[in-house]
């Protein structure tokens, strides 16, 4: 899967061509699930783990920001996996917090990182998943040096650029039906730069009932 991501260009990154070999992505699908086609595909709970093209275009968009000792949120984390790989890349030194809303997505991402190379993160505590809304951010851990949001806000949540520190970058997908994947650097100076990185069609950023009632 690495390999093929490679060839087609979306992979260029070694560090994030290794971290994607590291966690694999066979403990994070449900079971009889083709976990290497590169598509999104149902977690169940009207949610989907994304395809591995925007799983690496994530986690190069914010490689800068994932360097040891860093801190860095997944908010949405369904399956954990985008989680254990910042977790991998900010290191034991670091902070990976994952936020989720629904409650036994939160409990099976623990158990797909229990089985996987980013087990011993979870346990020290480096790597920590929670459930919440998301859109609120997580504060205790804040500010993150990157924050990356795996479904769509209909707007950019105020929470979420309050909790990017300054030299900081979130990445997150905006809109209803047709949706950026937006880039958001916060200056040094706390200014906001945001840029537009291509057209994404993710599930929305959205109250617990609302994903359970579509
Ligand atoms: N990056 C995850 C993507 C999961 S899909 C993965 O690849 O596994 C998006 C996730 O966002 C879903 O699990 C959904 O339940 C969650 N979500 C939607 N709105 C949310 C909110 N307000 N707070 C927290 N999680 C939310």
């Amino acid at each position: 899967m690495v390999e093929h991501l490679q060839q087609y260009g979306v992979i260029s990154s070694e560090k994030v061509a290794r971290v994607m070999e590291t966690i694999d992505r066979a403990l994070f699908v449900p079971d009889r699930t083709p976990a290497y086609a590169d598509c999104p595909q149902e977690i169940g709970y009207n949610a989907t783990i994304s395809a591995p093209h925007m799983h690496a275009t994530c986690l190069q968009l914010l490689e800068e920001k994932l360097q040891p000792g860093m801190h860095a949120l997944d908010v949405g984390s369904g399956t954990g996996y985008l989680t254990a790989c910042f977790a991998m890349m900010v290191g034991p030194q670091g902070r990976a917090i994952g936020v989720e809303h629904i409650p036994e997505l939160v409990a099976s991402s623990i158990n797909n990182i229990e089985k996987s190379a980013a087990a011993p993160l979870l346990k020290k505590g480096s790597l920590s998943m929670h459930v919440g809304d998301g859109r609120e951010g997580w504060p205790e851990c804040a500010p993150y040096d990157a924050i990356h949001v795996g479904a769509a806000a209909p707007e950019m949540p105020q929470a979420l650029l309050d909790q990017l520190k300054p030299g900081g970058r979130m990445v997150i997908p905006v809109g209803n039906i047709f949706q950026d994947l937006k880039v958001v650097d916060k200056n040094p100076d706390g200014s906001i730069s945001i840029r537009s990185e291509s057209s994404v069609r993710y599930v929305p950023l959205t109250s617990r009932d609302a994903q359970l009632q579509s």
